[in-house]
């Protein structure tokens, strides 16, 4: 059976949650207050409904609570944004994940209930922010205010030892989850397994052990 998703807020950020979850074969209600934005979405979305959720008795109508998991897009109105998630918490929805706007909005969002809570230009912020500064970390996910999954480039230095060789664990307290070699993914690689130039490290670790293996390991 097709997974079934709402996403409320057709802005950029809900939109491309919608096209995505559709390539992905998934079953998307899409809502948005303006008629035009759901529009746009007709022929995209499984269904496509203009409606205010911030009013009960629409969203109730709706019959969200069969939807596995609700994300509420509505960027700029954050009181529409709270009422929004309180309302689908009200009516039993069992996952949501909601569009932040700053660390206040956050806080209110979590206090309420919602389960999942995403600064999308903020996060892509500090990806970039990370990628700037080394050439070899390309990409950066932060899981919490002080730990994160980052993926790193191996260059010439790293190539040809083993994890055994280079005591990443021990000596700069991350741990090396996953490699990613061309098409391939190595899950959780022996301590064997030999580092090939241009591999892609996938590490997890505190943010400063992140960038001390960064700056010593490569360097
Ligand atoms: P993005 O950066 O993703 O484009 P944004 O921060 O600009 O998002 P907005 O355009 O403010 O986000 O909001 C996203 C969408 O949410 C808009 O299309 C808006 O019409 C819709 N929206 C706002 N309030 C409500 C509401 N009460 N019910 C349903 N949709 C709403």
């Amino acid at each position: 059976m097709k997974k079934e998703f709402v996403v409320i807020g057709l802005g950029r950020f809900g939109g491309s949650i919608v096209k995505e979850l559709i390539e992905l074969g998934a079953n998307v209600m899409a809502i948005d207050i303006s008629a035009e934005r759901v529009d746009d979405y007709a022929t995209i979305a499984t269904q496509a409904i203009v409606a205010d959720t911030t009013d009960e008795a629409a969203l109730k109508s709706l019959g969200i609570r069969n939807f596995e998991h609700v994300v509420v897009a509505i960027g700029e109105s954050i009181q529409a944004s709270i009422l929004t998630t309180l309302m689908l918490k009200e009516i039993g929805v069992k996952k949501i994940t909601v569009k932040a706007q700053n660390d206040y909005h956050e806080k209110v969002l979590r206090k309420i209930g919602a389960d999942q809570v995403v600064h999308p230009e903020r996060d892509m912020g500090i990806r970039i922010a990370n990628n700037m500064v080394s050439n070899n970390i390309l990409d950066y996910l932060e899981l919490s205010d002080e730990h994160s999954i980052a993926e790193i480039k191996a260059n010439e230095k790293l190539a040809g030892s083993t994890l055994v060789d280079l005591d990443i664990r021990a000596k700069y307290g991350v741990n090396i989850v996953a490699i990613k070699r061309g098409k391939h993914i190595l899950v959780s690689p022996q301590a064997i397994e030999k580092i090939e130039y241009e591999d892609i490290l996938i590490v997890i670790g505190s943010d400063d052990d992140i960038h001390k293996f960064e700056k010593k390991a490569l360097h």
